[in-house]
């Protein structure tokens, strides 16, 4: 009785919403007024759907972890949230979070069945009070997670019963006192709750719930003004100042709640439509990249800020959170910077901190990472066990958390516009199905080998030809792109956009080319980090996988998933590079691409037949070589590699033709390397 109530409260809201005023998109809801109009409109999960290698990827996701881990990890197979009597925290709800979108990214019935056996008793468990979850959990911290659950089961199920558990949570906390205490995950992650919230407005356009989020912003944790003053800097790090512990100020230094924080003021700028939380945003990513900067487009998390040192660590989650982060910014502002950085995160950072096969993952990724063991290391408050490649080094949340980094990515790859076109904001292989115009369906398929390569076709289905306008992003890294398109050929330089408005026909292609330049980019020490597109690369190395079952229990999984990785060929080169003419002496190899998983290629692979990881027959699907020189006196300090000699380094030795793989490939890695005096090598790289 209660539920066709609520039932009929929620089908009037939404008939209301039809007269509330919203700009922009006709098909896809934007912020009704009084919020700021977006500047782009997430599409509802599994309106985007992925291809080639980028589906290959989400497969290996199924078949690894993200499909199996509630099957023998006892925190999910005894989880409260389905009825167990054990973990009933933040892990059921973070591993929901990826295995939602996934199990509908892939149409996978049996991931599907999963779903439902996890979200029946979630929404069984919705109480008079608004309430909901397991009963012994009074934290308002994991509901958070489990309000994004529930909020993306909607959007592919149309399950009103999701989105009434969602309207009776926020009118709970629209009548209860406000409880987000700053030294609790609930306080410090407080504006999390806000995209539910904003999400739920644009369903049901209900005031109250602006008043809910209002009341959140102005009693969580402020995170504005700490982007505003950032205390943790360089010289914080240095002097070993950044607090580790659980005060409101330890909490700030945490670096999963950075990665989470920084939407937070963005999230409230489409209620307050001020530009000091716009700016505190901008600001918060520059005093990250400044202080705590590392290659792959992450700062240093180990588990709290750590400089920029590249021996420092970024804990996983920090790299899926970031990743979440910067979606949900790009929806709002659509500053191509945000993207860029988007696919940086995804195509460097995440790959490189899980294995291939998608059943074990670091806690703690290093762009210097030379030994993976457990061994004690300069992180700012880690375990020993931080850097091995296993089934739950350190603590079990990034086992939870990380299986939403591309799920996510992939629905936020295409976004709708507020003229009623589709705007491609990052790129890799897709397909998009969506309403455009007044209401037309059209599915466009971008087939590409990005980010290995620049070139992209996408090709137009639609029943009757149809006008709208489709927009490409330039990345800030490409000099200029060449489209071609309807018979015509045009080249554009200094664009961050381009809007393509055409009547477009069924078989209709846009060919678009991105030149995959090779850049230098100054580091630690002035060390240099090479570039090509979105992708880092990293030296090369030779290595050895050596299964370790150290202090984690593998849950009955068959296989040993604990990795520790020793290198077997020198990692101490400086580059002999010339800054100035980036491809001098330079060739860089394009592989066959194919279908394969991103991390399966040039590195390790599970082999069933020995029983272990081995080399894979699969090459680096782009490899660099240069030529680089033993630098003799650069070694290892505390298990990594010591931060790399002050640049340039007068050269000793013979130089070496090295290679360089993506950084997502390489278990071990030079990534931030010295550079050699070229001044005294002028005669050998000609
Ligand atoms: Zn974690």
């Amino acid at each position: 009785m209660k539920n066709s109530i609520y039932l009929t409260i929620i089908v009037l809201a939404v008939i209301i919403s039809g007269c509330n005023k919203q700009k922009g998109n006709i098909n896809y809801r934007n912020n009704p007024e009084p919020l700021y109009t977006n500047a782009y409109i997430r599409l509802p999960l599994g309106t985007v759907k992925p291809a080639g290698w980028l589906k290959s990827e989400l497969e290996a996701q199924a078949e690894g972890l993200t499909g199996n881990l509630d099957d023998f990890w006892p925190d999910l197979v005894n989880s409260s949230w389905h009825g167990g009597n054990g973990e009933a925290w933040e892990r059921g709800p973070y591993f929901l979070d990826g295995l939602v979108p996934l199990a509908y990214l892939l149409d996978d019935e049996r991931l599907k069945d999963k779903v439902n056996k996890w979200i029946r008793p979630i929404i069984a468990s919705s109480s008079d009070s608004g309430w909901y979850g397991p009963s012994q959990n009074r934290d308002r911290w994991p509901l958070a997670v489990a309000n994004k659950v529930l909020m993306q089961y909607y959007e592919v199920t149309n399950d009103t019963n999701a989105l009434n558990v969602l309207m009776k949570y926020f009118r709970y906390l629209h009548s209860t006192p406000p409880d987000w205490p700053h030294k609790d995950w609930r306080g410090v992650r407080a504006m999390e709750n806000a995209v539910t919230g904003y999400w739920l407005y644009r369903q049901t356009g209900e005031k109250w719930i602006l008043e809910t989020i209002e009341s959140i912003q102005k009693n969580g944790a402020d995170w504005t003004t700490y982007y505003e003053k950032f205390p943790w800097d360089s010289t914080a790090a240095a002097e070993k100042k950044i607090p580790h512990d659980g005060t409101p100020e330890g909490m700030t230094a945490h670096g999963v709640n950075n990665a989470m924080a920084i939407k937070y003021p963005g999230l409230w700028y489409q209620q307050s439509k001020d530009d000091r939380f716009k700016n505190a945003v901008y600001s918060g990513i520059k005093k990250y990249d400044l202080n705590h900067g590392q290659v792959a487009g992450r700062f240093s998390c180990d588990e709290h800020l750590a400089g920029n040192s590249p021996n420092q660590g970024t804990e996983l989650c920090s790299v899926v959170e970031y990743m979440y982060s910067l979606e949900e910014l790009y929806e709002i502002f659509g500053d191509n910077r945000l993207a860029d950085r988007l696919e940086i995160l995804a195509y460097n950072a995440l790959p490189g901190a899980i294995a291939p096969d998608i059943w074990s993952h670091q806690y703690d990724q290093q762009s210097n990472q030379v030994l993976v063991s457990a061994a004690k290391r300069d992180w700012s408050s880690n375990g020993d066990y931080s850097n091995i490649y296993g089934l739950m080094p350190n603590f079990g949340c990034c086992l939870a958390n990380m299986h939403q980094g591309w799920p996510k990515f992939v629905e936020s790859m295409w976004m709708a516009t507020n003229e009623n076109g589709l705007a491609a904001v990052t790129y890799g292989p897709s397909v998009v199905k969506a309403k455009v115009g007044k209401g037309k369906n059209v599915t466009i398929a971008e087939a590409t080998n990005y980010p290995f390569n620049g070139l992209i076709t996408f090709t137009i289905s639609t029943d009757n030809s149809v006008k709208f306008p489709i927009e490409l992003r330039v990345p800030a890294w490409a000099d200029s792109v060449e489209i071609r398109y309807k018979d015509k050929v045009v080249s554009f330089k200094d664009k961050t956009w381009i809007k393509l408005t055409e009547k477009w026909k069924n078989g209709d292609q846009i060919v678009m080319q991105i030149p995959m330049n090779l850049r230098y980019e100054r580091r630690f020490n002035n060390s240099v980090a090479v570039s090509r597109g979105p992708l880092y690369f990293s030296l090369r190395m030779n290595k050895e996988f050596k299964s370790v079952k150290i202090n984690y229990d593998n849950f009955g999984y068959k296989g040993s998933v604990d990795w520790e990785i020793t290198p077997l060929s020198p990692w101490n080169y400086g580059l002999l590079t010339d800054m100035r003419i980036p491809m001098r002496g330079v060739s860089v190899e394009e592989k066959e691409i194919g279908k394969l998983p991103f991390s399966d290629r040039g590195d390790m692979i599970w082999s069933a037949d020995s029983g272990k990881y081995i080399a894979s027959q699969n090459d680096a699907p782009v490899i660099i070589r240069t030529r680089g020189i033993r630098i003799p006196s650069w070694v290892m300090k505390n298990n990594s590699a010591d931060v790399p000699p002050l640049s340039p380094v007068s050269p000793e030795g013979d130089p070496e033709i090295i290679e360089l793989v993506p950084y997502g490939c390489a278990r071990l890695r030079i990534t931030e390397f010295p550079v050699m005096d070229i001044t005294l090598m002028e005669e050998v790289i000609k």
